[in-house]
């Protein structure tokens, strides 16, 4: 029988690509952040600078247990934030 994971050994697959961080204009909760291009002020190359402080909407699985469990599973909540990881690294690449 599979064992029941614990949620702290669940992580969202980031690849640390940093495009998410580039188009922060979107992010009502992140205004304050955009340096005026879409881009976070706090964005060094492809790395947050703030990491172990960053807001929590920047929290992918923080997101997850507070918010969005509530409508979806953690599966389909990956697959969506997958997608726009897809759609803003393709859109990068046009
Ligand atoms: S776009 Fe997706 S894969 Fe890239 S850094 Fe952001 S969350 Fe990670
Ligand atoms: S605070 Fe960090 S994780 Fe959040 S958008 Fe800015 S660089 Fe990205």
């Amino acid at each position: 029988m599979n064992q029941k994971m614990n949620n702290e050994d669940v992580h969202f697959p980031c690849t640390g690509c940093g495009e998410c961080c580039r188009h922060i204009n979107r992010v009502e909760q992140l205004a304050v952040y955009d340096r005026g291009d879409g881009v976070c002020i706090y964005l060094s190359g492809n790395l947050c600078s703030i990491y172990k402080d960053r807001p929590e909407i920047c929290r992918v699985d923080y997101m997850y247990e507070k918010v969005f469990s509530n409508y979806m599973s953690r599966e389909d909540y990956y697959a969506a934030n997958l997608a726009v990881c897809r759609k803003l690294r393709e859109d990068r690449n046009h």
